[in-house]
């Protein structure tokens, strides 16, 4: 149902991740209320659980937070019948345990989400999820490839494992589990043609012993989404990041030499606090260096209560400035990737057709992949890909020469 029409009650859930982010949670709370007096407000998610006190002076019925999801429902049974405020609220540091949470589906039947980790203590300088998710939780090994084995049966063809800090997984569990243990659980139990994605890691999750045992998974995906934000040091540092470029750069190397031509992607955020021109030279030259396959690029904004929101701010015309020139350098690189590839031949798992009438899926390492065919749904074909344009990359079913 559309935001717009009437209903009994309604469901805010929040991001807390900018001050932005916190201003549209209060001005969709508002205008819940104004479109029903009567109805129910209830908030969860970030907001309510980083700043309650905020949330207090809004008008809303219930509170809760990212904890107990599925006492949510229960809380807004309550509410509906008594009608009368509930706050439901804990410290998100108390949680020891992780709440599974069931597997939401992508694209159809083809790709879906399975969260196997929640929580972080990274504590990066720019960052309220700490704040908000506590610390670090995750879905035994042995679940989480039970939960694989049922998606698969159900007819997904890929997953994704994601959480908010994956590279931690496992530092709750006892003996001294890493996320390599988790991945060749669940390969265990997926049939060799379901592939698996990995969400974004620390860079200093790869190694020499993660990529030797990584590498030997058929069903891994070579597309790592390594979180890289600046390339300049002493930014990094100010960021509280955990690495420096060479450690960097030293992950990138180990990945190009067990993994053919991986996609190697990553975020970055411009105009951080203090950023001179000269940091943000570092930076271009460092991802001219890594050759990434793709970036998400972001002018820095400020969120309130972390220690970057208190250090001296850059103007927003050099933050989006230098957005715009580190998303230049962003598209050159993933059109050098993407043309790498022409004359090549991978299997595609297809997901719709275009409105061009044809067929698109994407590759092991995400490229998009255009085909023409018959119902290609769901279906992994292997395809020679003939041309890159723009996004996508054009292909044909089957073998043979470009
Ligand atoms: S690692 Fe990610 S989630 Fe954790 S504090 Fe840093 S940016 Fe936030």
């Amino acid at each position: 149902m559309p935001f717009e029409g009437a209903a009994d009650a309604y469901i805010i859930n929040t991001c807390s991740v900018t001050a932005v982010s916190d201003k549209k949670s209060r001005q969709m709370i508002r205008r819940a209320r104004k479109q029903a007096p009567e109805a129910i407000v209830a908030v969860c998610g970030c907001y309510p659980q980083t700043h309650p006190e905020e949330i207090k002076d809004l008008p809303v019925d219930l509170i809760a937070g990212t904890g107990d999801r599925r006492g949510f429902l229960e809380l807004l049974e309550r509410e509906w019948q008594d009608r009368r405020p509930i706050t439901a609220l804990d410290n998100a540091f108390d949680r020891r345990t992780f709440e599974p949470l069931p597997a939401g589906g992508l694209e159809g039947r083809t790709r879906c989400l399975l969260k196997i980790e929640d929580g972080c203590v990274n504590f990066c300088s720019y960052c309220i999820i700490p704040y908000a998710r506590g610390r670090v939780r995750s879905l035994p090994a042995g679940e989480a490839a039970k939960e694989a084995e049922r998606l698969a049966a159900e007819g997904y063809r890929e997953i994704v494992l994601t959480g908010i800090e994956i590279s931690s997984w496992g530092q709750d569990l006892p003996g001294d589990q890493t996320l390599c243990d988790l991945l060749e659980a669940v390969c265990a139990a997926l049939p060799r043609d379901v592939r698996l994605r990995l969400g974004s890691l620390e860079p200093r999750t790869i190694t020499g012993d993660f990529c030797r045992r990584a590498a030997a998974l058929p069903q891994l995906c070579p597309h790592f989404h390594l979180s890289l934000q600046s390339g300049c040091d002493t930014v990094l540092k100010r960021m509280n990041r955990k690495y420096d470029t060479e450690r960097y750069y030293e992950s990138v190397t180990l990945l190009r030499q067990y993994f053919d031509d991986p996609a190697i992607t990553t975020d970055l955020i411009t105009g951080f606090p203090g950023e001179t021109e000269e940091e943000f030279s570092e930076t271009l030259a460092f991802l001219h260096r890594c050759g990434f396959a793709d970036m998400h690029i972001f002018p820095y904004s400020i969120r309130p209560g972390t220690p970057a929101a208190r250090m001296e701010q850059v103007p927003k015309a050099i933050k989006e400035e230098r957005c715009a020139r580190a998303a230049e350098t962003a598209a050159e690189l993933h059109q050098a990737y993407l043309r790498r590839w022409v004359g090549r031949q991978v299997p595609v798992l297809f997901e719709e057709r275009g409105e061009n009438g044809l067929w698109r899926g994407h590759a092991p390492n995400y490229m998009v992949v255009e085909a023409e065919g018959e119902n290609l749904h769901n279906r992994t074909m292997d395809v020679l890909l003939t041309g890159s344009g723009g996004e996508v990359l054009q292909g044909r079913i089957g073998g043979g020469h470009v």
